[in-house]
């Protein structure tokens, strides 16, 4: 079960910098980089001569149960039987793999599909990303609870959220997802500006999860739900559009995590099916909000808070498997450098996932997982949406390097 990929332009995450070397894997992890040596007889070889190859990409927000070819949110499985939503689920994770993402956090499920494709990935039934879970996320008594009927449970005061919080846990979830603040993809009643969780209880959330060597992962855009996060102890806050420089200089001192998913409106924009099915009121939040959430981002890496790459594939328009189009994002839209950007798609998600002994680099002990391409993304980070080769523990899943 020995592997030498061999010939490639290895990217080191922590210099920044190519070297020509051959990776040996030898049952699913990397045993060298750079060793000595030639393959034996019963070794395979994968020839990757010339590519730039990278640590398997970390998205650590999707939702693979969300069908983005319905750009309608108003209860997309609506009239639906639940195994479509399973199978669905099952491509998505395949579609999410070979574009070059070897793991993946889902960040809200529907009625626990998610999690079966976890466990059949786990088993070697089905192909798909290292899968991390939340389950059904927590949301306070609100409109937008029918539009996502398998994907929230409802909890209002410290008690519920604790009891919903294990409800998840039991179902198999590997992280619990709260929601802080009101969203975009939701009713006419609801506003992204204003808080839904008060500060008891997110702190009741982070308590269960934490307490259970899990971590609690807060959606939230409106700047106090941010700023609660931060001071509960939230490992993460999702999208984090409408903070300020004290919130974010918060975010830094606890070490709380952002993943900005900036790319869900550039999705949206770019695939006009999905704009033009789009309930208006939705549509137009996606538009304006686009340019605080760049800058907001680009504010917060300047202050210090950790990055972590998320996609939000899953809302409309944002197709599982172009998972790349965030990295190319923050680097086009919110002003990061491609290093920094890879970097946040590495080690900021193993970080993140407290996994950074095993993911997030191309060094000896870590999972086998490597996504190669033909073109430089650091000289062009454009090149970072053509993916030509994924291994995921050692094993190669796709290779269009040669064809
Ligand atoms: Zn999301």
């Amino acid at each position: 079960m020995a592997a030498w990929i061999r010939g490639g332009q290895v990217y080191d995450v922590h210099t920044g910098e190519y070297r020509e070397v051959d990776i040996q894997t030898q049952d699913g992890r990397i045993a060298s980089v750079g060793a000595s040596g030639s393959p034996s007889g019963d070794d395979t070889v994968v020839d990757v001569a010339g590519a730039y190859l990278f640590p398997g990409f970390i998205d650590c927000h999707v939702h693979l149960c969300m069908p983005t070819e319905d750009g309608n949110p108003a209860n997309p499985w609506m009239g639906k039987l639940p195994g479509e939503t399973a199978i669905y689920a099952a491509q998505a994770a395949e579609r999410t793999l070979m574009g070059g993402v070897t793991t993946a956090r889902d960040v809200g499920g529907w009625d626990y599909h998610e999690i079966a494709v976890r466990n059949l990935i786990n088993r070697g039934k089905l192909k798909g990303p290292r899968l991390f879970c939340a389950g059904k996320l927590l949301s306070i008594t609100t409109s937008t609870t029918a539009y996502y009927p398998g994907m929230y449970d409802t909890a209002n005061g410290v008690d519920e959220v604790r009891a919903m919080a294990r409800k998840q846990l039991a179902m198999g979830a590997d992280l619990i997802k709260i929601m802080g603040t009101g969203a975009l993809t939701s009713t006419e009643y609801e506003d992204a500006r204003a808080i839904q969780f008060q500060l008891d209880e997110v702190k009741a959330a982070v308590a269960i999860a934490e307490e259970n060597y899990k971590h609690c992962a807060a959606h939230a855009h409106a700047c106090e739900g941010i700023r609660n996060a931060a001071l509960a102890g939230c490992r993460s806050v999702e999208h984090g559009s409408f903070g300020d420089e004290d919130t974010y200089a918060l975010m830094a001192e606890k070490g709380t995590f952002l993943v900005p998913t900036v790319c869900v409106h550039s999705a949206l924009t770019a695939d006009q099916t999905a704009f033009d099915n789009l309930l208006p009121h939705i549509r137009q939040r996606y538009i304006d909000c686009e340019e605080a959430h760049l800058k907001n981002t680009k504010l917060a890496q300047h202050v210090g808070v950790s990055i972590a790459m998320g996609t939000d594939a899953g809302t409309p328009g944002n197709h599982h498997g172009d998972n790349m189009q965030e990295i190319e994002r923050m680097v086009t839209g919110a002003g990061l450098t491609p290093r920094q950007a890879i970097e946040s798609a590495t080690m900021g998600g193993a970080n993140l996932l407290r996994r950074e002994n095993e993911l997030g680099s191309l060094d000896a002990g870590k999972f086998g997982d490597i996504v190669g391409f033909t073109a430089d993304p650091l000289a062009d980070i454009h090149a970072i949406r053509d993916v030509a080769l994924v291994i995921k523990g050692g094993e190669t899943m796709r290779n269009d390097l040669n064809g």
